[in-house]
């Protein structure tokens, strides 16, 4: 049961041959089984789970059932969910029970899908490896010595190891792209604005963008059905008509125009991906797609932009953490000053500081223009290059990641080392466009994921591409040993 995919849940309880309650038990018995071996969860929420399963069941059989009504599923926890602890993974919201839900979690609600539980992440989703949680790092199910990448990092390795079939991430510069790559499955992070930001912990406001993360192309697109949509809640939502995003999973790739951008195919990258990615490459041009060299000439400057916009706008957003109104707050303050320096400084752990004071420096008088602005003229150049690119072509194919799943500890010693993991996603969040990570094959037993990068709102046309990859491979059917 738990090595089906979502969409084959979905028939199955369609055809009434396994009910909401048979499978929300099923999965809860595996996360109380396994994920001692992983940490991808930090709170289960068994009996709401159940409760949700009991009303699908009972929607279902007055003939009320949506394609995903009665599938479980869990949430990164960053989502709001009301009633229930959503910690960001930091000591300062472990004490926040949320008084609302988020929009998305109010539309997986709406649709009747159980809540297994809330996903581990890098603390307020900063950090590549997972290893900022403050509930202690993830466990890369294909390697438990191994990082399962971040900040989505929860959600990728539970489904991964079959304790979830569906999850929910958030990609602010690769979050939901790249542990999907390092853990084998699939993630889409959407148009910017596509899906909404209500109730989903601000990070870096112009940057984050909520997306699924499930075992396949398909899968993605019956989440983001439900996901995405307009919240006049959220001033960035796109008000947009309503899009099947499986529409075009069976379109021939036939004359399909890739781009390759070449600045992403030099010094870096590990032999064994770049191996896979070829393969994948010749798969697509037996398919009859074109493929077309393309310039992205600012994507070098991606990485040193982002970490001057992301920290400017986390430490604007996560001054609201001040101890006074909700979360940590210290013993005993001796007055206000001490109140909000211990809380906050005991609070946050150091990854978060160290943004924060980056962004407090960029964006102080005298250094706002040498850094913040330049920044966002930079920024400006990189979304031009896609834009030319996509003069030129349909979908640009690259890879995820520069290698496969790093050890524990390996990189937390040097943030830079870190940053430089995220080389091939962050651009795509600069510019604001619909990107997935799916799994391409393995390089010494871990698997490796391949980009597709698409234009603004084409979704559809990448989960197409991808589903065409997928009817012709197997890697998405891989489980980890331990978790078949
Ligand atoms: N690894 C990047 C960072 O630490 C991206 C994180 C994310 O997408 N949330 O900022």
């Amino acid at each position: 049961m738990h090595d089906k995919t979502l969409a084959e849940l979905a028939a199955a309880l369609g055809d009434g041959k396994v009910s909401s309650v048979e499978l929300t038990e099923h999965f809860l018995r595996r996360i109380e089984s396994l994920d001692n071996r992983l940490n991808s969860l930090i709170t289960v929420t068994a009996e709401q789970a159940l409760e949700t399963a009991r009303a699908a069941d009972a929607a279902r059989a007055r003939g009320e059932a949506g394609p995903l009504t009665g599938v479980p599923i869990v949430h990164k926890d960053i989502f709001c969910t009301e009633g229930v602890r959503t910690s960001c993974a930091s000591r300062m919201l472990d004490n926040f029970i949320s008084p609302y839900d988020a929009g998305v979690v109010e539309r997986f609600k709406a649709v009747g899908c159980p809540v297994l539980g809330k996903t581990n992440m890098d603390e307020f989703a900063m950090g590549s490896s997972n290893e900022t949680s403050y509930y202690g790092p993830v466990n890369n199910p294909w390697d438990t010595q191994r990082v399962p990448g971040g900040s989505s990092g929860g959600s990728a390795a539970a489904v991964a190891a079959r304790l979830a079939p569906g999850a929910t991430g958030t990609d602010t510069g690769g979050s939901i792209r790249q542990p999907a790559a390092l853990t084998g499955i699939t993630g889409l992070k959407p148009t910017y604005g596509r899906v909404s930001r209500w109730g989903m912990i601000a990070f870096a406001s112009s940057l984050d963008q909520g997306g699924p993360m499930a075992r396949t192309a398909e899968d993605c697109g019956l989440m983001l059905n439900v996901m995405a949509g307009f919240d006049e809640r959220d001033s960035t939502s796109l008000e947009r008509p309503a899009e099947d995003f499986n529409a075009r999973l069976n379109t021939t790739l036939k004359g399909l125009r890739i781009g390759l951008p070449r600045e992403f195919f030099g010094e870096g990258m590990d032999p064994g991906v770049a191996r896979v990615i070829d393969e994948a490459i010749d798969f697509y041009k037996k398919l009859g797609a074109e493929f077309v060299e393309v310039a992205l000439p600012h994507s070098g400057l991606s990485v040193p932009v982002y970490y001057v916009v992301a920290p400017a706008e986390c430490s604007s957003n996560l001054a609201r953490f001040d101890g006074v109104r909700y979360g940590y707050r210290c013993e005993d303050p001796k007055d206000l000053m001490d109140l909000y320096m211990r809380s906050r400084g005991e609070g946050f752990g150091p990854e978060v500081q160290r943004r924060i004071m980056v962004g407090t420096y960029a964006l102080s008088a005298g250094y706002f223009d040498a850094y913040y602005l330049k920044a966002q003229k930079i920024r400006r150049l990189i979304a031009d290059d896609f834009r030319q690119a996509f003069e030129q072509v349909d979908v640009i194919l690259a890879p995820t990641t520069p290698t496969t799943a790093f050890r524990l500890g390996e990189k937390t010693a040097d943030p830079v080392t870190m940053y430089l993991s995220d080389v091939y996603t962050i651009a795509v969040n600069l510019a604001g466009l619909p990107a997935m990570s799916l799994p391409a094959g393995f390089s010494e037993g871990l698997p490796v994921g391949m980009q597709l990068i698409g234009n603004y709102f084409d979704e559809a046309r990448l989960l197409g591409v991808a589903h065409q990859y997928q009817l012709g491979t197997e890697w998405h059917q891989m489980a980890p040993a331990g978790f078949e």
